[in-house]
């Protein structure tokens, strides 16, 4: 494979600037590590909490995108896990430490020392980047790179979100029918669930889509479903949605935020947690929600609605993305056949 000295990259500056089409030198896989040609890169709302200043110290400048499919074209010494030519998937969590309490308890999504892709480290909006092999991924065939690319994030820690909910939900609320909701939209009813989904008021849109997703009922946010939930699954980074979808949870029910950044929760009256509801959080994915979710999704099968901008587009993606202008996931094809 022909390797060429220069690259481009949409590079972002400093938060609050756009991003804009750099020629930056491609680099070289250290050790452990596989240089990609990248074929395609999702978009997600973490990028735009990055973009906006949200996620406080990003590496700078950065090459944004943390959903990576590419071909390695390069080996650094020692890597041999993945052939030249194979296609991979490169996921947020880029690398541990593999040394700290979490790393050594099967919760390195909780690691204290972690590097993401696309926020400490240079991610997919890019025509080449490199990866630490062991946090890769093998890719389900019979996906286009476009196609795939939402499931590594958008699909995989929406998965951790979703198994937070716990195993004995069956009427579930997902609020934020974007990318992850309508991905997990469908795993859930191939579990046999009941899904309703909750979009922006009046986004009659994203209702009808949800309901092409499997979704058994779907409405505006502030809406109460025909049935109490078992469990609510907030993709949105809205704060209000966390009270909402106590309102809506039954006894013992759990509330799950899936994103890592959301507008402030306002204060709510005690009675809608009390009978031990419970709120919680999800922070990242550990190689084992990939893996898991990876062989999962060519079963359902999960198809993603996707809608692709080119490398130079990716600012006017990230801004569609902002004021939901698209169902379904956005996706950067850095390869215009990909
Ligand atoms: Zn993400
Ligand atoms: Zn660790």
């Amino acid at each position: 494979m022909n390797i060429p000295l220069k690259m481009h990259a949409m590079l972002l500056e400093s938060p609050d600037k756009a991003l804009h089409l750099a020629e930056m030198s491609v680099p070289h896989p250290g050790p452990g590590q596989v240089l990609l040609k990248v074929l395609s890169c999702g978009v997600c709302h973490t990028d735009l909490h990055i973009l906006n200043g949200e996620l406080t110290r990003p590496k700078l400048p950065l090459v944004l995108g943390h959903q990576i499919v590419g071909t390695v074209v390069e080996l650094g010494a020692g890597a041999t896990r993945f052939p030249i030519g194979e296609r991979l998937g490169v996921p947020w969590l880029g690398a541990t430490d593999g040394t700290c309490r979490f790393c050594r308890s099967g919760q390195e999504n909780l690691c204290d020392h972690p590097l993401f892709t696309g926020y400490d480290l240079d991610g997919g909006f890019a025509e080449y980047t490199l990866a630490d092999e062991r946090f890769c991924f093998r890719l389900p065939s019979g996906y286009r790179a476009v196609e795939v690319a939402p499931l590594l994030c958008a699909g995989l820690i929406g998965y951790r979100t979703y198994r937070m909910a716990g195993e004995q939900v069956e009427a579930l609320g997902i609020y934020g029918f974007g990318a992850a909701g309508h991905i997990l939209a469908q795993v859930a009813k191939h579990q046999g669930k009941r899904v309703y989904a909750f979009t922006r008021p009046g986004d009659f849109a994203a209702q009808e889509f949800a309901l092409q997703c499997g979704a058994v009922w779907a409405g505006d946010s502030t809406q109460s479903p025909p049935e109490l939930l078992d469990a609510a699954l907030i993709f949105a980074p809205v704060g209000p949605l966390v009270v909402e979808a106590l309102k809506t949870t039954r006894k013992g029910g759990t509330v799950v935020c899936g994103g890592i950044h959301m507008s402030d929760i306002p204060s709510f009256p005690y009675h809608l947690l009390w009978e031990e509801r419970v709120i919680r959080s999800v922070a990242n994915l550990t190689r084992r929600d990939g893996e898991e979710f990876l062989e999962l999704a060519p079963q359902v099968p999960v198809r993603t609605d996707v809608k692709t901008f080119s490398q130079e587009h990716a600012g006017q993606a990230l801004e569609q993305l902002r004021t939901g202008q698209f169902v379904g996931a956005a996706v950067v094809a850095v390869e215009p056949e990909a």
